[in-house]
């Protein structure tokens, strides 16, 4: 007696596709015979499979919770009916995608093949991670053969159709499965996918129709760019063969330390030193940010680890439409630092302090949040 679709996929019967999908990955990838090893994991698998076929299907769906299996079973028995090993042509491709895509692309492998992707490095300051920057990155790739125009032969001959496939790159095979014979498509060994051999191989590409250039391209670093950014630029990686899409670079970012700054998603943090005049008396003092000096003004009595929030003085927030929506801030943690050596002067003037102060102490209350510790201050120039 055969379950419920609903049931067996572990599903509500209002689930969406994409519930539906996700919760037969996720069983596909556990019941799959060469990964479990239990007596019912195959019936459970294919159960699962017949489950799925009906589910993700809108109109199959919709007939089986009107009329059950039987709105569903064509003659052959299998859901689908007539279209047998068509029908599991999408569920297997799609399950095999899952584990990875290596055998998807087996198949796909059939005809020219695309380019592959290329990886360049780049290194950038801290200030053009920030404000952006162009550079010129060198790189190798493959690119079509200048001398036989990519198709390999030598000039004034040309290739020949492949005897074995006929031109198609791919050979069939018959298999036998746990689901019955299935038709396996590979590619052809004699011209490797191509559908054509050459006679006359093209001496400065040895046939393969694409030749190694060193290659060099302007980059724009977008401003706001962070370490380990990957920049995909379409098409700039090797060349395809024949009529295949050339494949991608992609340019890795790199950022430099900085002496004194340092980001913190979009804001920039910098630690400060002042003196215990500065900080019981106050003081206007002048503090780097990637836009240049500002003037921060210390208030009498600014404790140790105070944080003053320079607005706008930070990163820019990177989209990725490449537009931006403003800037982070630069965030200003203030050190107050007790001096280690005293002149006879200070040692002087300390005591007289000491003097007025005594020799109380007050435990600290707990609890007392950084957010108690941020001061907002505009600096007044800030777009
Ligand atoms: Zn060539
Ligand atoms: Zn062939």
């Amino acid at each position: 007696m055969a379950r419920d679709y609903y049931e067996v996929l572990g599903v509500q019967r209002t689930a969406s596709k994409e519930d539906i999908k996700k919760a037969f990955r996720q069983l596909a990838r556990q019941l799959h015979p060469d990964v479990n090893k239990e007596p019912d994991a195959e019936t459970r698998f294919k159960e699962v499979n017949e489950a799925y076929e009906v589910l993700s299907d809108d109109e199959k769906r919709e007939r089986y919770d009107r009329f059950g299996t039987a709105g569903v079973n064509g003659p052959t028995g299998f859901p689908g009916g007539a279209a047998g090993f068509g029908g599991f042509e999408g569920i297997f491709e799609e399950f095999f995608n899952s584990f990875g895509g290596s055998r998807a692309n087996a198949s796909r492998r059939r005809g020219p093949r695309p380019g592959a992707d290329r990886r360049v490095d780049v290194t950038v300051t801290f200030e053009e991670s920030i404000f952006g920057v162009e550079r010129e990155v060198e790189f190798e790739r493959l690119q079509i053969c200048e001398t036989c125009a990519g198709n390999g032969a030598t000039p004034g001959t040309q290739p020949v159709r492949c005897q074995q496939c006929s031109g198609t790159g791919e050979v069939r095979q018959v298999q036998q499965t746990f689901l019955g014979p299935m038709v396996q498509v590979g590619t052809c060994p004699r011209c490797n996918g191509r559908g054509e051999t050459i006679a006359s191989p093209c001496t400065t590409c040895r046939g393969s129709g694409r030749q190694r250039v060193k290659a060099e391209l302007e980059v724009q670093i977008p401003p706001g760019v962070r370490e380990g950014l990957q920049i995909q630029l379409r098409g700039q990686g090797d060349a395809g063969e024949t009529s295949a899409p050339a494949g991608n670079l992609f340019v890795v970012v790199h950022v430099e330390e900085h002496e004194y700054f340092k980001r913190h998603d979009n804001d920039i943090i910098l630690d400060i030193n002042i003196n215990v005049a500065q900080a019981a008396l106050g003081d206007k003092i002048v503090v780097p940010t990637v836009d240049g000096d500002v003037e921060l003004i210390l208030p009498p009595g600014t404790q140790n680890g105070k944080i003053f929030r320079l607005r706008g003085k930070g990163v820019p927030r990177l989209r990725t439409d490449g537009s931006n929506s403003g800037r982070g801030d630069q965030m200003v943690n203030i050190a107050v630092e007790i001096p280690g050596k005293l002149t006879d002067e200070q040692r002087e003037l300390f005591e007289k302090l000491a003097d007025t102060m005594g020799g109380a102490v007050t435990p600290q209350k707990t609890n007392k949040g950084l957010f108690d510790k941020v001061v907002d201050f505009f600096s007044g120039d800030q777009g």
